[in-house]
């Protein structure tokens, strides 16, 4: 075993999460250790850490990260020590149906890891890492699959972002939705994600990009992010919609948060055939309510975007060139910079709707 370092966790769900002294173990044939340098506040840990969505406890939380790999096991031949990467939480094996057919997003073997047993705290118990990874942690042993070299120019809090967040929004613009120049899309929820997704609509040449959150605090994000139009959620919404999209209603509507309501919320703000991409991440008993006869009629496409259903090992170093190169700036999506004894104050910010992407810098 090695010694001791600090990581943010999560005792039993609801509890408030704090930094502890952690051991892992020495790492076996194809696993790294990675040395975290930024790790971005996602609202999947804040999901996990509250029970929302279920893990088990003592969990280690932080999934959208990149760090310095420190040390490489046998037969590791995707990075070695010293290389800057980027943390996929879903690392897919390459094998399976899914692999395969040119889906490594929904892989077999990898999907629904929501944790892992994987190292001690400081009293010997075992300790769960999320999503395999246990980011808000200044190491993580994990498998060399679950890391993608990135540029060391490339700065880590940015790196960090890509991860997940960034991922996972431009890829529900692209790869899900595929919107249109001309199109006009809807966006729910503006979170780091959301306001991800209003940035690569922007980009995709869409017409209106029509940004909705329940906090009126977010209009300056969205903004910057490129929304043409900003409008507070609220009953009235998909009137609201109607009025900006010559009364019929969107091409698309980008749901962010997670919810029977807003997924609701996005089916009603498109236009008959229009598509509405689910992104956010919900909880089980949240059960999402369309008729029978409003499915049929309104021919509307239902899908989600599972991790921006993209290649991991070859968006992620695209979207660090689009960084480098000026033509994917992601500046905008982080407003505070924290340490890890932080990482609890960012969870009430976000539960409360405040700010874009706290990260967490070690
Ligand atoms: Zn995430
Ligand atoms: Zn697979």
């Amino acid at each position: 075993m090695s010694s001791y370092f600090n990581g943010v966790v999560v005792r039993s769900a609801g509890a408030r999460p704090a930094v502890e002294e952690l051991r892992l173990p020495e790492i076996g044939p194809g696993q790294v250790r990675v040395r975290i340098h930024a790790a971005g506040v996602c609202h999947s840990d804040l999901s996990m850490s509250n029970g929302t969505v279920r893990s088990p406890y003592p969990l280690v939380v932080g999934h959208e990260a990149a760090g310095e790999v420190v040390e490489a096991g046998e037969h590791v031949t995707r990075a070695a020590v010293g290389d800057h990467v980027v943390l996929n939480w879903q690392p897919p094996c390459r094998e399976c149906w899914f692999c395969d057919n040119g889906e490594p997003w929904l892989c077999a073997t990898s999907s629904g890891v929501a944790a892992l047993e994987n190292g001690v705290t400081l009293d010997d118990a075992p300790v769960h890492v999320s999503l395999g990874l246990g980011a808000f942690a200044d190491y993580v042993v994990a498998p060399a699959n679950a890391v993608i070299r990135v540029p060391s120019e490339l700065p880590y809090e940015k790196a960090a972002l890509l991860g997940c967040g960034v991922l996972t929004g431009t890829g529900a613009v692209r790869n899900t939705a595929r919107v249109a120049p001309g199109e006009s899309v809807v966006v729910i929820g503006l979170g780091g994600v959301g306001l991800s997704v209003v940035a690569a609509a922007r980009a995709a040449g869409a017409s209106a990009v029509i940004a909705v959150d329940v906090s009126e605090a977010k209009q300056g994000l969205a903004e910057a992010a490129g929304a043409t139009d900003f409008v507070v959620s609220s009953e009235a919404l998909s009137k609201e919609i109607r009025v900006r999209t010559s009364g019929r209603g969107a091409d698309h509507a980008i749901e962010c948060v997670g919810r029977a309501t807003t997924i609701r919320a996005a089916w009603r703000a498109t236009r008959r055939g229009g598509k509405v991409t689910v992104v956010g991440m919900g909880s089980n008993d949240d059960l999402v309510q369309l008729s029978a006869l409003d499915i049929f009629s309104s021919s509307r496409t239902l899908r989600s975007s599972v991790y921006g259903a993209a290649d991991f090992d070859t968006e992620v170093p695209r979207l660090a060139a689009d960084v480098l190169a000026g033509t994917l700036s992601i500046d905008h999506l982080i407003s505070d910079r924290i340490t890890l004894a932080d990482v609890p104050d960012a969870f009430d910010r976000m539960a409360r709707g405040e700010g874009a992407r706290s990260v967490v810098h070690l």
